[in-house]
C-alpha cells in the first residue's frame, strides 16, 4: 500500500526544448549519470569517455558549460538519434521531482525551469497537491495507511497558505503556531542578509548569477519588502503563495528522513526563499510594472541561485 502526494501541474509539465529560453542542458550542473545509462549508450557509441566520466558516479562532462549531447539548435542528440529510453535518469526527470518516505511517495516540479516557472506564473489559483493511495495486493482493500508526522505538518502548514492571506501574512500565522519562530528572519536587517549572500555567493562560485539578478548593490529595508509583497498580490493573488506551497510542500516531507525533525527550521528557510525572490523583483526596479515574461524570468533565474547552490539557504540560516 503506498500513497502518492502529487503537485497537481505535474502531469501537465512539458519540456518546451529548442524554444526554452534558458535550456537545462546549456547549464554548468553537475548532471550524474546511472551505470544503466551509461553502459547502454557505450554500447551504442562505442568509446563515450570524453562526453561522460568513466569513474563512478558517471557525470556528463560539460564542454563550454553546455552538455556534450546538445545540437546547435538546443536539442537533444541522444533523444533524437536514440531515443527516450536512452536518456539519464537525471535528464528524463528533470525538472519532475520524485522522492519517498517509506509508503510514502512525494511527485513536484522544480521551479528553476522556464516553463515550469510559465507555469507558476500565470496559475490562477491555489496549487493543490493531490493524494492517493495504491494497493499493491487484494487484500490491502479497506485498510489504512497511518499519516507520518511530516505529512500531518505539511498539510496544516500549506493550509495557512491561502488564498486570503498575502504569504506574509501566511508566514505571521506560522510563527503564531510556532512559538519563537518569528524571532529570526523577518525581523532581521535585509542589508546584512545581502552582504551575506555576497559572501556565499563569491564561495560557491555563484557570483555571476548573483550579479546578473541585480543583487549587487541593494539597500532594502523591511518596509520594500512588505510593499512587494502587498503589490505582487494585487497582481498575482496566487503567486507567493503557490512559491511558498511548492517549497514547504518539498521541504516538509524531507523532515521525515532525519532523526531530530526541525520543522520550524524548515519554515524559516521558506521565508528565506521567498525574500530573496522579493529581493530580486525589488532590485530589478519592478515593483509596480509586473510583466508576466519579467516575473517567469526572475523566478526561475532565482531559483537557480537557490536550488542549484543548497547551501545558499542553509548558509543564510545560520
Ligand atoms: S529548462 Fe525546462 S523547458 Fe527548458 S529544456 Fe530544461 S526541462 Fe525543458
Amino acid at each position: 500500500m503506498l500513497r502518492i502526494w502529487k503537485n497537481e501541474l505535474y502531469d501537465g509539465f512539458n519540456c518546451i526544448t529548442s524554444a526554452c529560453p534558458s535550456n537545462c542542458c546549456d547549464e554548468d550542473w553537475c548532471i550524474s549519470v546511472d551505470q544503466k545509462t551509461y553502459e547502454a549508450l557505450s554500447e551504442l557509441m562505442g568509446d563515450i569517455n570524453d562526453k561522460i566520466s568513466s569513474e563512478r558516479p558517471h557525470t556528463l562532462i560539460k564542454k563550454d558549460h553546455k552538455c556534450p549531447f546538445i545540437t546547435d539548435d538546443g536539442l537533444c542528440s541522444i533523444h533524437a538519434d536514440y531515443g527516450e529510453e536512452f536518456l539519464s535518469n537525471t535528464c528524463r526527470s528533470y525538472p519532475r521531482f520524485v522522492s519517498g518516505y517509506g509508503d510514502v511517495y512525494t511527485m513536484t516540479i522544480g521551479l528553476s525551469c522556464p516553463e515550469v516557472a510559465r507555469m507558476i506564473v500565470s496559475t490562477d489559483r491555489i496549487i493543490r497537491f493531490t493524494s492517493e493511495v495504491l494497493y499493491e495486493s487484494k487484500n490491502e482493500k479497506g485498510k489504512k495507511l497511518p499519516k507520518l508526522e511530516s505529512e500531518v505538518v505539511m498539510e496544516r502548514t500549506l493550509s495557512l497558505f491561502n488564498k486570503d492571506r498575502s504569504a506574509l501574512e501566511s508566514f505571521s500565522c506560522l510563527g503564531e503556531e510556532y512559538i519563537g519562530f518569528h524571532d529570526g528572519i523577518i525581523n532581521s536587517n535585509i542589508d546584512e542578509i545581502m552582504l551575506k549572500l555576497r559572501d556565499i555567493a563569491s564561495e560557491i562560485g555563484a557570483v555571476e548569477q548573483y550579479d546578473t539578478l541585480k543583487l549587487g548593490n541593494m539597500h532594502i529595508s523591511m518596509d520594500d519588502i512588505k510593499r512587494v509583497d502587498v503589490e505582487l498580490k494585487k497582481h498575482y493573488p496566487f503567486l507567493a503563495q503557490n512559491i511558498c506551497r511548492c517549497y514547504l510542500f518539498e521541504r516538509i516531507m524531507y523532515n521525515e528522513n532525519v532523526v531530530n525533525k526541525d520543522y520550524a527550521d524548515t519554515f524559516k528557510k521558506a521565508e528565506i526563499y521567498l525574500l530573496l525572490f522579493y529581493c530580486v523583483l525589488i532590485s530589478n526596479g519592478i515593483v509596480a510594472e509586473f510583466e508576466s515574461d519579467v516575473v517567469t524570468d526572475l523566478l526561475y533565474r532565482t531559483m537557480r541561485l537557490i536550488d542549484h547552490n543548497e547551501n545558499i539557504i542553509e548558509l543564510l540560516s545560520e
